[in-house]
């Protein structure tokens, strides 16, 4: 491994290769939102620490040190960790690794320890002020966290924050086509165009088989609206937004999508296939726009500016429930005019 194994983040890199040759500080915090690669950042960065022959390029990979540590049996490495994925990291862990570091390490020149601040309460953060701000001379932390303001003030001040930047789409096509096996290229598309430049949102996107309902549910409510009454929009109807409240930014950009399909459709002159998203909801939209002529392209502009509307709304915090319903009224309010 080298940090050219890393896809992206070509700032950081050059920043990490510098800082392992010579580190500045005893203490970083690598930041940014879950799904970023922090953590394979963070042991790419201890690797290149304990190298003894760290270049431009981070670790060597041959070295001894290195051999170990892809072994997964380099003393000198700490981790602190939740000992099982989800739960909160230990105090009696973390104690034991504040003693461990005072001792010399047995084969690199550093000791380095990565601590995964997300599964660490304030209190045992807290143990760890001590550590940072006065550490044995041959000791770095390497702190990862998704939430760089919740980590408590004490710490951040005396640590140097690397942030990671959001992934370029041609770098998450490239990570998701490295990772995933077997996947179609029109799923990778889809992947990145929904991942918003986090390529672990991408890879579980690429590999939700449930995604694909979500599109096909929204179709179907758009294509709904004008069939239904008032009352099944705030009841039924909205059940799709409150199911899936964790997914509400897809939901709205699915909307979106939907009625630029049925605008392409609308607009398409005879005997010219319109190019849409999705060419399976051709025929369901095409009877669509022919039972309710009344739904013209202006109609279906303000249906795009109410969704918009509702994305502001809900940017600000505003009542969830009460907001999409607005929004699914003013569309229905639109479709029959
Ligand atoms: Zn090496």
């Amino acid at each position: 491994m080298a940090f050219s194994d890393l896809i992206g983040q070509d700032k950081l890199k050059e920043r990490l290769s510098q800082e392992a040759k010579s580190p500045h500080v005893a203490s970083y915090i690598l930041s940014g939102p879950e799904g970023f690669g922090k953590k394979s950042f963070a042991e790419e960065f201890a690797m290149a620490l304990i190298c003894e022959n760290p270049g431009d390029n981070g670790a060597c990979g041959q070295c001894k040190c290195c051999k170990y540590m892809k072994e997964g049996t380099l003393p000198d490495v700490l981790r602190l960790v939740p000992a099982e994925s989800g739960k909160q990291i230990k105090a009696e862990a973390v104690r034991d690794v504040i003693e461990d570091i005072i001792i010399s390490p047995q084969f690199s020149s550093r000791k380095i320890c990565l601590v995964d601040l997300d599964h660490m309460t304030e209190t045992l953060q807290n143990l760890l002020l001590k550590p940072t701000e006065d550490p044995p001379k041959h000791v770095i932390f390497i702190m990862t966290t998704s939430a760089y303001p919740k980590v408590i003030s004490t710490l951040r001040s005396r640590s140097v924050n690397l942030v990671l930047l959001p992934y370029s789409d041609a770098q998450i096509a490239e990570i998701l086509s490295d990772r995933l096996e077997g996947v179609s290229s029109d799923k990778i598309n889809e992947a990145v165009e929904f991942s918003a430049g986090n390529p672990g949102k991408a890879i579980s996107l690429a590999q939700d088989p449930l995604f694909s309902d979500l599109k096909d549910d929204v179709m179907d409510l758009i294509l709904a609206v004008p069939v239904v009454s008032y009352t099944n929009i705030l009841t039924e109807k909205l059940g799709l937004f409150t199911d899936n409240k964790d997914r509400a930014d897809d939901i709205l950009i699915l909307m979106v999508r939907a009625l630029e399909d049925i605008l392409k459709v609308k607009v398409a002159e005879k005997n010219v296939r319109p190019d849409i998203r999705y060419e399976a909801d051709l025929p369901r939209i095409e009877r669509f726009i022919s039972q309710y002529p009344n739904v013209t392209a202006s109609t279906i502009g303000r249906s795009v500016a109410a969704v918009e509307e509702l994305r502001s709304a809900l940017a600000v915090n505003a009542n969830y429930e009460a907001s999409c319903g607005a929004c699914l009224l003013k569309i229905k309010k639109e479709f029959d005019k």
